[in-house]
């Protein structure tokens, strides 16, 4: 059999942190599953036509429900090109909106995560990454309303150990709740213990860590097991500073610089514009920066956001507690407050970001000099 495995040309924005180390990691997966069996696979981003190529099968990957239209025109795309082909979509949008997903003109619907699939190792042959990604745990233990993960996969469901999958110096973790695998001590342990062509291993973790499971032992595991970017979520009110501010303390304590600590909020959500003011100021005395994180529905089909122009519901998803001039002055606030923290600086202009970003860029060609120079008197 012949299959082809479509990732959609979705808008994946070049600078952002969330979705830096984005793969389409099941269709990696059912590549590999897929050529256990025998079967020819080619692996493809966007809409594309081989000639010399005639599947059998074509699975589309589908991600955010509010990038539906780049799905549908894949479906539209292939379904058109090649005609005897089954078309089946499976995914994230895919798993919660199926009724949405089959009007697309698929055959079929794949709800939830391949079991079969699931069990195979990434093709990481087709893609050209220098890191690998891991699930240790699949769903979480709680029930976020804003967050789909729990109706993806309702099951939590966990492994004891990674230390046979790791074949990379840097490890992207999938989970959704890292934390909450009842054996992540074992593991970070395994993590400080790996090593890959002699060379220690990195990790980060994709979503934010829970950092109500956080503990100083888990915090000094994870700053030993060279966790980088470490995020902890604050998804609700201002009162629950005092929690938050035991977490940063507790990475702090492990030996993180306060300004190498994010904080994820979400914003255009339950807590109006000017509650998410003070949580932002209250970042800023901590010096912490933030991963801000902005809400739509899990219905909700498109999303046309333009930072740069006067929009309104019909453009993309503004809660009714907010505005759009809010949503896009909250926004900028973040993002000058991160420039702020990330160079030390206690107030803000674009001089000092031009400044700021020079100053780096003259820092790394001094490093690069000084490692040149290093090597030469060797
Ligand atoms: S803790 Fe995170 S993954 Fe779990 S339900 Fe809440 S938002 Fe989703």
């Amino acid at each position: 059999m012949k299959v082809l495995l479509v990732e959609p040309d979705f808008p994946i924005p070049p600078k952002s942190k969330n979705h830096r180390d984005f793969l389409p990691i099941g269709l990696l997966k059912l590549a590999r599953y897929h050529r256990y069996k025998g079967d020819e696979i080619k692996l493809v981003r966007g809409n594309q036509y081989f000639p010399k190529f005639s599947p059998n099968q074509i699975k589309i990957t589908s991600l955010f429900t509010y990038w539906a239209n780049y799905v549908w025109e894949s479906v539209r795309f292939y379904k058109e090109n090649y005609p005897n082909a089954k078309v089946i979509v499976g995914g994230i949008y895919a798993s919660l909106m199926p009724e949405h997903c089959k009007k697309s003109g698929c055959d079929e619907v794949f709800i939830g995560v391949d079991e079969r699939a699931e069990r195979c190792k990434p093709a990481y042959d087709l893609v050209n990454v220098d890191y690998q990604i891991i699930h240790t745990s699949r769903g979480c233990l709680r029930r976020c309303k804003f967050c789909g993960t729990w109706k993806i996969e309702p099951k939590f469901t966990y492994k004891k150990s990674i230390k046979n999958e790791v074949c990379s110096n840097r490890i992207i973790f999938y989970d959704n709740n890292l934390l909450a695998n009842p054996y992540i001590k074992d593991i970070l342990t395994e993590l400080i213990n790996a090593k890959q062509n002699g060379r220690v291993v990195y990790s980060e973790s994709q979503c934010g860590i829970d950092g109500r499971l956080l503990t100083p032992e888990v915090a000094k595991l994870l700053k030993q097991a060279r966790f980088l970017n470490t995020r902890i979520a604050w998804d609700h009110g201002y009162s629950q500073r005092r929690m938050i501010k035991k977490q940063i303390d507790m990475l702090v304590d492990a030996g993180y610089p306060a300004k190498d600590i994010y904080v994820f909020m979400i914003y255009n959500y339950e807590q109006d514009y000017y509650e998410m003011l003070k949580k932002l100021r209250q970042c800023k005395r901590w010096g912490v920066q933030i991963t801000d994180c902005r809400y739509r529905p899990l219905n909700q089909t498109f999303d046309n956001y333009n930072p740069r122009e006067r929009q309104t519901n019909e453009d993309y998803y503004i809660h009714p507690k907010w505005t759009d001039r809010q949503i896009k002055l909250f926004r900028r606030k973040v993002r000058q407050q991160n420039i702020m923290i990330r160079h030390g600086f206690s107030f803000y202009s674009k001089e000092l970001e031009r400044w700021g970003a020079k100053r780096r860029e003259e820092k790394i060609y001094k490093d690069i000099n000084n490692r040149i120079t290093g090597y030469i008197t060797q």
